[in-house]
C-alpha cells in the first residue's frame, strides 16, 4: 500500500493547484482523478474551452461585422463550426498535458480511477477495469467540483435539451436556441451561438439578467446584448422542455403567469451547478453534505473529520477557478504550519461577454441594503480615445465608495478587457485604496484603464476629466 502526506481527490484548478503547493512544500502527494485528463471542469469543460469558443466567435463578428469600417474587404467569410471545435479541442488537449507535465515535475503520484474513502486514512481509487489500488493517508482533501444543475421539466438529454458541456461540441449552427438561465454560462455560451448567426433567446425566472451583480451592470449588458440580437424573456418560470426530434418546445409561464411556448432548434439549461460528491464514500467516514449538496468546513477548509479538508465548487462560495485555487493553497500551507489567509471578499467576478462584465467587492444594493452611507463615479466607455480608436465604445466603469472614509467598496465595469481591468480595482481595494488613490495614479494613455482613473475621479469629488 502506497503512504501519502496528503492525497487529494479531484485535479480540477483546486486539486491540482492544492497538491503543488503541497508538494512544494515538502509533503508525499497523491491525487486521484475519475476521468483520463487532469484539470478538472474549468480546463475540460469550462473556462478554457468556452474561452477557446468565445475568441474564435469573436473573430467571426468582427470579420462580418467590423472589418470593413477598419477598411478591410473581405467577402464570403463562413464559420467552420469543425474547425472551431477543433481548435478549441487542440487548446483543451495542450493545457490538461500541461497539468500532467507539472504533477511529473513536482513529483505528484497520479492515480487515474475513482476516489472513495474507506476510512479516514484510507482512501481507495478504481480504475475503469474494476482494479483497485489502496492508498494510505495522513490527511486528505475533497476537491470533487460540481455538475451542472436542472430543475424538474428541463431535465437534459444531451442531444437537443443541453447543458453547457454539450453546447461546447455542437456539430451544427443552431438556427434558434433557448437558454434557460441568464447567468454567466448562458451569457458566454449564448454569445458565442449568438455571433455565429443563432437567434439566441433566453428565459430567465429573475426580473434581470446576471442578477448577483450589481444592477447597473446588469442594465449595460441587457442594453448590449439586445443590440447583439439577444432576446430577453424576463420573470418566466419554466414548466417544461421537450425534445420534439429536430427541436425543442418550452412552456413557461409568464409575469401574468400566462402560459407562453417557445419551439427552437436545441435548449441550453444553464441554471447553475451543484456540489459532486458522487461515489466519494462520505458514509464511510461519517461526513453527510448539507441540503444543497455540499461538504460543510469551518473556517480552515476542515471537515468534520480534522484530517479531511475540502475546497472549490464542492464547499460554499463563489463557483469559480481562482477561488478553488486560492483554497487549494490556503489548505497546503495550513497543513505546512503556514498562517494563510483568503479574503472572500475580494474575489473578483467575470462575464466574458464583449464588452466583458468585471466586478469586485460590494454591490450598490448590497451596500444599500446594509445601510452604508456611500458615494458612487462613473464614467462611459465611449468617452475614451482609446475605445474609439478600437471601434469599442461600450460598457461603463462604477466606483463605489464609503461616503465618510473615501474607501473603495466596490468596483463594477462593462468594458473592453474588463477581466484584465479589474485587477487593479483588486489590487487597489487589497490595500483599502481610497478613490482619491485611485484616482492620483497615473494610468498610460491611451487605454482602457483610464475609464477607472475616471471613475475614481467621479467619485471622489465629482470631478473627471474627459465627460
Ligand atoms: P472541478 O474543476 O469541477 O474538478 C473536480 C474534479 O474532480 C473533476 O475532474 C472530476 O472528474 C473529479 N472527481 C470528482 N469526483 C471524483 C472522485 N470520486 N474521484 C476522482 N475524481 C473525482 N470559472 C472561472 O473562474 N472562470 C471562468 O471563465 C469559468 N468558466 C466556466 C465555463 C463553464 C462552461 C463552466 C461549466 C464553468 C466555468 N467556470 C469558470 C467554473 C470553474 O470551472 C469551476 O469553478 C472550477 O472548475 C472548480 O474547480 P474545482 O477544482 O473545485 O472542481
Ligand atoms: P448562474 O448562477 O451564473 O446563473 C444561473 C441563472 O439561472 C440565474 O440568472 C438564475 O436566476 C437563473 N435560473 C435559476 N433557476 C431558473 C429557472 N428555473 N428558470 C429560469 N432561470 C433560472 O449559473 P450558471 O450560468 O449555470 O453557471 C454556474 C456556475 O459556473 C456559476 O456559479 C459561475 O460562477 C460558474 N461559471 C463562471 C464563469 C466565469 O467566471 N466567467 C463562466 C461560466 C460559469
Amino acid at each position: 500500500m502506497s503512504t501519502y502526506d496528503i492525497t487529494i481527490i479531484g485535479s480540477g484548478p483546486g486539486g491540482y493547484v492544492a497538491a503543488i503547493r503541497c508538494a512544494q512544500l515538502g509533503m508525499k502527494t497523491a491525487i486521484i482523478e475519475k476521468y483520463d485528463t487532469l484539470g478538472g471542469t474549468c480546463l475540460n469543460v469550462g473556462c478554457i474551452p468556452s474561452k477557446a469558443l468565445l475568441d474564435s466567435s469573436e473573430h467571426f463578428h468582427n470579420a462580418t461585422h467590423n472589418f470593413e469600417e477598419h477598411g478591410i474587404d473581405v467577402t464570403g467569410v463562413q464559420a467552420n463550426i469543425t474547425q472551431m471545435i477543433n481548435r478549441k479541442n487542440a487548446v483543451v488537449e495542450q493545457t490538461t498535458k500541461g497539468i500532467q507535465f507539472l504533477m511529473d515535475k513536482n513529483k505528484i503520484d497520479v492515480h487515474y480511477g475513482l476516489g472513495s474513502f474507506v476510512d479516514k486514512n484510507t482512501v481507495k481509487v478504481t480504475d475503469k477495469d474494476g482494479k483497485e489500488t489502496t492508498l494510505s493517508t495522513k490527511n486528505v482533501i475533497i476537491a470533487t467540483g460540481s455538475k451542472p444543475n436542472f430543475f424538474p421539466g428541463m431535465e437534459p438529454d444531451k442531444k437537443r435539451i443541453i447543458t453547457s458541456t454539450e453546447a461546447l461540441n455542437l456539430t451544427e449552427i443552431p438556427k434558434k436556441m433557448l437558454v434557460i438561465g441568464g447567468g454567466v454560462i448562458g451569457l458566454e455560451l449564448g454569445s458565442v451561438y449568438s455571433r455565429l448567426g443563432t437567434q439566441v433567446e433566453v428565459v430567465e425566472f429573475a426580473n434581470k439578467i446576471i442578477p448577483t451583480m450589481d444592477s447597473t451592470m446588469s442594465k449595460e449588458l441587457t442594453r448590449v446584448l439586445k443590440k447583439a440580437g439577444f432576446k430577453f424573456h424576463l420573470q418566466h418560470k419554466v414548466q417544461s422542455v421537450k425534445n420534439t426530434g429536430k427541436g425543442v418546445s418550452l412552456t413557461a409561464l409568464n409575469k401574468k403567469d400566462e402560459e407562453v411556448t417557445m419551439e427552437a432548434d436545441y435548449c441550453l439549461v444553464a441554471v447553475g451547478r451543484k456540489a459532486y460528491t458522487e461515489g466519494l464514500g462520505l458514509e464511510n467516514i461519517g461526513l453527510k453534505t448539507n441540503d444543497r449538496g455540499q461538504v460543510e468546513v469551518n473556517e480552515h477548509l476542515q471537515t468534520s473529520i480534522p484530517n479531511v479538508y475540502a475546497i472549490g465548487d464542492v464547499i460554499k462560495g463563489a463557483m469559480l477557478a481562482h477561488k478553488a485555487e486560492e483554497e487549494g493553497v490556503f489548505v497546503a500551507e495550513l497543513l505546512a504550519g503556514q498562517k494563510p489567509h483568503i479574503n472572500y471578499n475580494l474575489i473578483p467576478g467575470v462575464v466574458y461577454t464583449w464588452p466583458e462584465v468585471a466586478a469586485v467587492g460590494k454591490t450598490e444594493e448590497e451596500l444599500r441594503e446594509a445601510g452604508v452611507e456611500i458615494k458612487i463615479g462613473s464614467f462611459p466607455i465611449k468617452a475614451l480615445g482609446r475605445a474609439r480608436a478600437s471601434m469599442d465604445i461600450q460598457g461603463t466603469v462604477k466606483i463605489i465608495a464609503d461616503a465618510a472614509t473615501d474607501e473603495v467598496l466596490g468596483v463594477h465595469m462593462v468594458a473592453p478587457r474588463a477581466a484584465d481591468l479589474i485587477m487593479e480595482a483588486v489590487t487597489a481595494m487589497e490595500y483599502r485604496a481610497s478613490a482619491e488613490d485611485m484616482a492620483r495614479i497615473c494610468h498610460p494613455h491611451p487605454t482602457y484603464s483610464e475609464a477607472v482613473k475616471e471613475a475614481a475621479l467621479a467619485a471622489t469629488d465629482n470631478r473627471p476629466l474627459h465627460v
